[in-house]
């Protein structure tokens, strides 16, 4: 039976609805920050907002109190599903390295016997608006990630404009959900001061009412001082995430920029000026999900890849160690594998009999080695690297990328 992408998701990802919906594998965080929202507002509904529907009766302009924090909530809690529930801008992962970066090389010993390796540079360098940035190889996905991307250690993906994981929404906050994030943080800001202040007004007109002190007020509804106490807690976080953000937005940085790195060079490649870098989170439009995570596994054909040898012997010790590597194919980690691979090679020489007599050094020679058969498509539609309306073009660097690993 074929398999669907979400069935077959090397993430930690969950996903409900036969993969319609997917969240972070901290999602059960999700129904306690539902909770943190909806029992406020039913307690403000109830004790409070219920009472004011008649204190401006010529217009029956209470129940607009009313009615307004239940539209306000239910935004609130469109915005949190939007972040949380779908794909943050998750980077499909490569089932083999790229063909096209790997490197092979042939070493030749003091005694003169050559041994064939492949490697994959550790970093490269791209230009983004001019300036060269280095991007890293990540070894799970088995990619260069795109600018700004980076690898969520929680949902173990590499996602584009990688913000943060926030564990409250249960999602990584990246390109596809920075958005709504914001605007969910913001809206939750302004539903707290207007639950605050309706509550404040309530003790102000029961206190108007019967002619009382601050305190009978309270006395008389002590939901409404709960009420305000929560949300006045509740607003040096949300309120503080929503200064912090408009503070990123304004300089073009993601939290994890912000956090990782000093501010230099790095930062201002993104920088556009306030205005358009405004633009670039609330205007733009949301790219279309790189994953199809509904679509069927397709089985790829066997991939072929060809390395220059020295000899007979030395190809059949390839095949040997191929046999090897497919058992431990579901480490994930073929990047460091393909190292072990080629200081495998070097001992297994090592450890040969034959002396050097068998060199055959023919440059024309290649022998075959057939790697893992068992290749999926993961349903991806774009390989294209786009950093919003940015300039990326990409150059190889392979002096720089020797060093750099991780
Ligand atoms: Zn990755
Ligand atoms: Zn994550």
């Amino acid at each position: 039976m074929t398999k669907r992408v979400f069935e077959a998701w090397k993430g930690s990802n969950k996903f409900i609805l036969g993969g319609r919906l997917v969240f972070g594998p901290d999602a059960k965080s999700l129904p306690a920050t539902l909770l943190l929202i909806i029992v406020p507002v039913v307690l403000f509904c109830v004790f409070v907002a219920r009472h004011l529907r008649h204190e401006f009766s010529p217009y029956n302009a209470g129940y607009a109190i009313l009615v307004l924090a239940i539209l306000f909530t239910i935004y609130v809690l469109i915005l949190l599903s939007f972040t949380s529930a779908r794909d943050p801008g998750i980077v499909p992962r490569n089932s083999h390295p790229p063909e096209e970066e790997l490197r092979y090389e042939t070493t030749i010993s003091a005694d003169g016997r050559q041994t064939p390796s492949v490697q994959i540079p550790r970093t490269k360098e791209v230009i983004v608006n001019g300036i060269s940035v280095r991007v890293k190889y990540c070894d799970t996905c088995m990619l260069y990630r795109p600018p700004r991307c980076s690898h969520c250690s929680i949902c173990n993906n590499c996602v584009e404009r990688f913000d943060h994981h926030c564990p409250w929404v249960g999602q990584c906050i990246g390109l596809r959900n920075y958005r709504y994030f914001f605007m969910f943080v913001s809206s939750a800001t302004l539903l707290c001061i207007y639950v605050f202040s309706m509550s404040a007004l309530y003790i102000k007109i029961l206190m108007d009412n019967q002619h009382g002190t601050v305190w009978r007020a309270m006395k008389e509804s002590p939901w409404a001082v709960v009420l305000m106490v929560y949300c006045f807690i509740a607003l040096w976080f949300v309120g503080g995430l929503t200064g912090f953000h408009l503070y990123l937005i304004s300089t073009n940085q993601t939290t994890y920029e912000n956090f990782r790195y000093r501010p230099n060079s790095r930062m201002i490649v993104y920088n556009r000026g306030c205005a358009k870098n405004f633009m670039e989170v609330f205007c733009s439009k949301v790219k279309p999900s790189r994953n199809n995570f509904r679509a069927f596994i397709e089985e790829e054909p066997p991939r072929v890849v060809t390395l220059p040898s020295t000899t007979r012997e030395s190809a059949e010790a390839e095949d040997d160690n191929v046999a090897r590597r497919q058992k431990v194919e579901d480490d994930l980690d073929i990047g460091d594998d393909l190292m072990n691979f080629s200081q495998r090679c070097n001992s297994e020489d090592a450890n040969n009999d034959q002396p050097h007599n068998t060199v055959d050094i023919d440059p024309e020679r290649a022998a075959t080695i057939r790697t893992e058969t068992r290749h999926e498509s993961w349903g991806r539609r774009s390989g294209n690297w786009d950093v919003a309306s940015t300039d990326v073009r990409e150059s190889r660097n392979y002096a720089a990328a020797k060093d750099g690993r991780g």
